[in-house]
């Protein structure tokens, strides 16, 4: 079959139509689990009424003006964020590498505004940041560079989890300005750091004057059992980055910046044509208002603390599987071998899961995911483990 896609995505050969909640059809009427919620986007679930009216709702009266003039819904929004957040303002983008660009943007003025000409952002080993030229230069993974050199230049990579490393990195180049950190990196494999990395980090970065840049675009909306994940922490960063949950589909992305961090981008040194419009911010707003009704985000916490003990039950005796772990419903399970084909067996028994790094499962399934849709997930996930171990 001849496609005028541009081939960039290795595609799974099924095409859905449409679903509710965790269950999604495919377009010969046959039912799916969605345990990756289109990669942690639909936190929802699909088709959730609160988010069907909301756009419906504002499409009858708006979709787009400009940021050339006041937008009601985006205000809302932003007081919102930050109430929720602890964060100062906001500015928005229509993704998550877009809300990164912002960031790294922000790190590189307060890095001139103190005279340092090449200033330096930390960033981490298996990171991942996006797929423009500054956000796949910060990410952490040479696959994704590939072919794209000259990269964007500024950022120093660390080992993840490693505060020695960072003090180091920071005591050893004077041009350092941003630490950029995902709470638990999604995308290179759900590394959960120990408890106090991110309070270690906030320490370094004050006694240093780094602005702290947290990059929540996976972790953030509910999904840890937290709205955002360094509420674990009890921590503020200066600014943090949202994107994937925050639409449930729906495109749209934020950087959210605090204190100093809220001041260094002004009029016209930043912008984006449909950032923040009326829909987007609609959308966004039905979100934050289910979240709050439904209480998902700690909801997500049992239920994550559900499915990781009914696996580690179902695989104990397993060898083959190294590890389970999961903050909420950020779940990861390591084989001690490459595991790729798992995706494809899983769908053919109705089940979508993802394998990032080769050995890592991850599950990202809806916040809204039930009781039932937890032990059928557990018993396909775990039988088909079982077989591919044997
Ligand atoms: C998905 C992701 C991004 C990139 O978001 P896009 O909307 O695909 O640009 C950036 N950071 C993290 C941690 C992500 O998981």
């Amino acid at each position: 079959m001849s496609s005028h896609i541009m081939p960039t995505y290795g595609r799974l050969p099924v095409t859905f139509s449409h679903g509710k909640g965790a269950w999604l059809w495919d377009e010969a009427g046959k039912r799916y689990l969605d345990a990756l919620s289109g990669i942690a986007v639909c936190n929802l679930g699909h088709a959730h009424p609160a988010v069907h009216k909301a756009i419906c709702k504002q499409s009858e009266a708006l979709i787009h003006t400009s940021n050339l003039y006041g937008i009601a819904t985006q205000e809302q929004l932003a007081k919102q964020l930050c109430q929720k957040s602890g964060m100062e303002n906001v500015f928005f983008s229509n993704s998550g590498a877009e809300a990164n660009e912002a960031a790294i943007k922000i790190a590189r003025v307060y890095g001139h505004q103190q005279g340092i000409e090449k200033p330096l952002i930390i960033v981490m080993e298996r990171s991942f940041h996006g797929r423009t030229m500054a956000t796949l230069s910060a990410t952490g993974n040479p696959k994704i560079q590939q072919g794209f050199t000259p990269l964007v230049e500024g950022f120093i990579h660390i080992p993840f989890n490693d505060t020695s490393a960072l003090k180091k990195a920071i005591t050893k180049n004077k041009e350092c300005i941003a630490v950029l950190v995902e709470p638990i990196q999604g995308e290179g494999g759900v590394h959960i750091p120990s408890p106090n990395y991110l309070n270690n980090i906030r320490n370094l970065c004050n006694q240093h004057q780094l602005l702290m840049m947290v990059d929540e675009i996976q972790t953030g909306i509910g999904r840890t059992g937290r709205f955002l994940s360094y509420q674990h922490n009890d921590i503020l960063p200066d600014v943090c980055t949202l994107a994937k949950g925050l639409g449930n589909g729906v495109p749209i992305g934020a950087c959210l910046a605090r204190g100093k961090a809220a001041t260094l981008l002004t009029a016209g040194m930043h912008g984006s044509t449909f950032g923040g419009n009326p829909l987007a911010c609609s959308a966004a707003l039905a979100v934050l208002q289910t979240l709050d009704t439904e209480n998902l985000a700690s909801k997500a916490q049992e239920k994550g603390e559900k499915i990781t003990s009914l696996l580690t039950k179902k695989l104990q005796g397993n060898t083959k599987v190294s590890h389970i772990r999961h903050q909420g419903l950020m779940i990861g399970l390591d084989l001690t071998f490459p595991c790729s084909e798992l995706v494809t067996q899983a769908l053919q028994k109705s089940l979508l899961i993802n394998v990032t790094n080769e050995k890592t499962i991850r599950l990202l399934p809806p916040l809204v995911i039930d009781d039932e849709q937890i032990e059928l997930l557990v018993e396909i996930l775990s039988s088909l483990i079982q077989e591919y171990t044997q």
